[in-house]
């Protein structure tokens, strides 16, 4: 059953000169009782792979640069979040985050801002290496880097670019850098790289890195994805049981996105570390969900599949006053209470007949 807005009518409308920005108590709750504390701002549409379930091989039409959020309304963006809406994290992405050049600058703003708030970034480690020590001592507190297989043919297969060795030693510089936990994300693809994911997985625990296994999503910009195409959670337990023992790690969840196992070698007790699983398309985790995403051109997206998108650059190009930032925080709250319930696959009662793939793709939007 919705609930009925702090600050609104029971139809949902702001009440006229209602104050709505409650900070973290009412924060950027949602007509379903849920609170996002967890943003995700994309600083670039750009990127320099070309991932098979991700971007065209063609890339896109990137986003002409006074479209994008500039450094100076990126940190005023995120002290509205944490200031005023109760938000709690922030992950950096995109696109590819490390071809923004004014990375480090803007890492370090925020860094001198929010002192304790956790601020992580997914790359794809393209670059890292020569940025890794920079990052670190900007303020970045974690980082998750995204590498689907260790064979070069099958990288280059799947992102269309040979850069495997650059990734390798990104993930080596962040390490040394000391941005740990460092988290490895990977996709799985059917006929490249499944047979590649025990193997990855042991290199990770070798190394001290959580891999997590991404479900893929119908979210390139190919329109490529199929149900019966994508390799789901339950298959990616099986490829990896022919090596490994998982076991639910008995540590809360706490809204994250992966489930989280326990891994052992077959017929041992010696625990090597964890793996996670996100199954966002087969056991989806809506009903938990405490995101809010920001595109790189300041649009909120209440969900990954959200086809309403809600524009705060305007706004926040109108002015600088606390006038103008409560309007932000205002119209931030508003897209936010409209998130849909679920994204409407695999879900009980929801079939896949009411998902609709939304426009953008993933490096689109910020993973
Ligand atoms: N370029 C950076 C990277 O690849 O890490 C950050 C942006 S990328 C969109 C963020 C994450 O989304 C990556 O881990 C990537 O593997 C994942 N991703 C992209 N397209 C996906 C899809 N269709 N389904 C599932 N995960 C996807
Ligand atoms: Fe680029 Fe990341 Fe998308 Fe791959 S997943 S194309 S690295 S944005």
């Amino acid at each position: 059953m919705p609930e009925v807005r702090p600050g609104t009518s029971e139809s949902g409308s702001p009440r006229s000169g209602a104050l709505r920005t409650g900070g973290a108590e009412t924060g950027l709750l949602d007509q379903f009782g849920r609170v996002a504390t967890d943003m995700r701002l994309s600083l670039t549409d750009k990127c320099n792979l070309r991932c098979q379930y991700c971007m065209p091989e063609a890339g896109l039409d990137w986003l002409k640069k006074d479209k994008l959020l500039t450094a100076a309304e990126i940190v005023r963006l995120v002290g509205i979040g944490v200031e005023r809406l109760g938000v709690r994290e922030l992950r950096l992405t995109g696109g590819e985050p490390l071809v923004r050049a004014d990375l480090v600058e803007i890492i370090a703003a925020l860094r001198q801002n929010h002192p304790s708030l956790p601020i992580s970034l997914t790359t794809n480690g393209v670059g890292l290496a020569k940025k890794a020590q920079a990052l670190a001592d900007a303020g970045l507190s974690r980082l998750n880097v995204s590498m689907d297989t260790l064979h070069h043919d099958a990288f280059l297969q799947l992102t269309r670019r040979p850069f495997l060795d650059q990734v390798l030693a990104g993930i080596e510089a962040a390490s040394a850098a000391g941005l740990a936990p460092i988290k490895i994300n990977a996709v799985l693809l059917r006929g490249i790289n499944d047979g590649h994911a025990a193997e990855l997985l042991q290199w990770s625990l070798d190394r001290g890195y959580e891999l997590r296994f991404i479900e893929q999503m119908p979210l390139d910009a190919d329109h490529g994805w199929t149900r019966e195409g994508m390799i789901t959670a339950a298959e990616i337990r099986t490829l990896l049981s022919g090596t490994f023992e998982l076991a639910p790690d008995p540590r809360s969840r706490d809204g994250a996105p992966a489930e989280r196992f326990e891994v052992r070698h077959r017929g041992s007790d010696a625990l090597l570390g964890t793996v996670g699983i996100i199954a966002s398309v087969t056991e989806p985790f809506c009903a938990d969900c405490r995101r809010t995403r920001i595109t790189a051109e300041g649009k909120v997206m209440s969900c990954l599949f959200s086809r309403t998108e809600v524009d705060l650059l305007a706004l926040l190009r109108a002015g600088a006053s606390t006038e103008d930032d409560d309007a932000v925080a205002s119209r931030w709250q508003d897209a936010m209470w409209a998130k849909p319930r679920a994204h409407g696959m695999g879900h009980p009662g929801l079939g896949d007949a009411d998902f609709v793939q939304p426009d953008r793709s993933m490096s689109a939007i910020g993973g």
